[in-house]
């Protein structure tokens, strides 16, 4: 008699590898994926896959329904958007991840903005939107300070520019120039260090995970364009010494006047909420939202979650989750991933890799086929070692050394993790507030 959980995981990257990897540790689950393209760890993992885009919303209900699937667990934004997660749970399929209506926090930048304003909810930068480039290149050009430039719809994390980083006012306006058929979003330019919160939601509960930054620029030194991550780290306390716990408290509760917000307009919020802050000199600013795991974060906490997945993610669908459902490994992670030479701008696939000796880490599969047996790149992130420690040096050490032992036309961050840069990152916020 079958008596396991049949779960089905939406998604085939590495964040969905380490959600997959966390719902196995459960021996009780069976799962399944929906995925465009074969993951090799992913596929490991489960009972069925089917290969398919994870947005048509019709081919993921009929694969659940055919599966007898209990619920899904929701990876990346693209089927949120195209309304997966309603689909399902309009099919009486349980879903952790936001209805296409919460899930506006991510995918549409200037509803995520008007509800921080409508709501008085603090750590909202100012902003304006601007309907046409036209109309945004005359706010830029008048504007006093530097602004952010971004299209309020969703862009894998590379559509931003911010002057005096990537782009002068000239370069913000250019850019502006190109956003055309989609409304713009300028914002003031923060200045501080970033951080990351994700939290557990089930609709008015958030149970909070360890923070985590993550490193957006494609190379060392916080160099080149932006990218879907680089990779991460967390520390074994599981915050930071540059977010004091008045800091972390804001950022909290920012975080729950915006769940609390998104019930009191008639779309409560039931997945992972990704917050993601600016440490300013007067605190915590919301960058962006995300209405789900980031990915590389994931592979960090996802690493470290001690109790079990399944159990979160039934309290997250029935609207019962607290804070004694959730606990953590005190230990630090450094997640490295490891992409294409030329990724972002010039990626080359089909090229092979082999991965060597990989003590003390965990691999999760992200963009890589596998044929015949031998490993090949996609255009995109290949995958990622998690260091595990007790200290950050020695998780970045173990990251950094299986890192080193994959051969092939690839690269990765040597320097996410290393005491350098956690140290500047220290002394960048000690200069900032004086
Ligand atoms: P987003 O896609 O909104 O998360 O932005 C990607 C990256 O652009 C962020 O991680 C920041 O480094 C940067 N960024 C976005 N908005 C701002 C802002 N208002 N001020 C400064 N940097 C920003």
């Amino acid at each position: 008699m079958d008596i396991k959980m049949r779960i089905l995981v939406v998604g085939g990257g590495g964040r969905e590898h380490a959600i997959a990897a966390a719902l196995s540790k459960n021996t009780n689950t069976e799962l399944y994926c929906v995925m465009a393209k074969k993951n090799p760890g992913i596929a490991k993992l489960c009972r069925e896959v089917l290969i398919h885009a994870e947005t048509d919303a019709e081919a993921v209900v009929a694969f659940a329904k055919q599966h007898n699937i209990r619920y899904a667990v929701m990876g990346p934004e693209a089927p949120l958007a195209s309304g997966v997660s309603d689909a399902l749970r309009a099919a009486g399929i349980g879903c952790v991840g936001p209805s296409k209506n919460a899930a506006r926090i991510e995918t549409d930048k200037g509803f995520c903005r008007s509800l921080m304003q409508k709501h008085k909810i603090d750590g909202c930068p100012a902003y304006e939107l601007c309907q046409t480039p036209e109309e945004a290149a005359e706010y830029i050009r008048a504007y006093p300070g530097d602004l952010a430039v971004k299209p309020t719809g969703l862009t894998g994390g590379k559509g931003v520019k911010v002057m005096g980083e990537q782009v002068d006012r000239e370069g913000a306006v250019e850019y502006a120039m190109t956003l055309k058929n989609q409304t713009i979003i300028l914002e003031e330019r923060l200045l501080g260090e970033e951080f990351t919160l994700m939290a557990f939601v089930d609709g008015k509960t958030l149970v909070p995970m360890p923070l985590v930054q993550d490193h957006k620029r494609a190379f060392d030194g916080d160099k080149g364009p932006n990218t879907g991550g680089m990779g991460s780290y967390t520390l074994a306390d599981h915050k930071f010494p540059f977010v004091t716990d008045a800091d972390y408290a804001a950022a909290f509760s920012i975080m729950q006047a915006t769940v609390d917000a998104l019930a009191k307009e008639g779309c409560p919020y039931q997945g992972v909420l990704y917050g993601q802050f600016m440490n300013t000199a007067s605190g915590p600013k919301v960058i962006e939202y995300n209405a789900r795991f980031g990915d590389p974060e994931a592979m960090n906490v996802l690493t470290l979650l001690e109790s079990d997945f399944v159990t979160i993610a039934e309290h997250i669908i029935a609207g019962t989750l607290s804070a004694k459902d959730v606990s953590f490994a005190n230990k630090a992670t450094v997640c490295k991933y490891i992409v294409p030479q030329d990724y972002p701008d010039n990626p080359h696939a089909g090229d092979k890799i082999t991965v060597g000796a990989h003590e003390n880490t965990i691999l999760y599969y992200a963009n890589v086929v596998e044929e015949n047996g031998v490993l090949k790149t996609q255009t995109s992130r290949t995958m990622a070692f998690v260091g595990v420690g007790s200290t950050l040096a020695d998780a970045e050490a173990a990251a950094e050394t299986a890192c080193r032992n994959v051969s092939g036309n690839v690269r990765h961050r040597t320097d996410v993790g290393t005491e350098a840069l956690f140290a500047k990152r220290i002394a960048h916020m000690k200069e900032l507030r004086g």
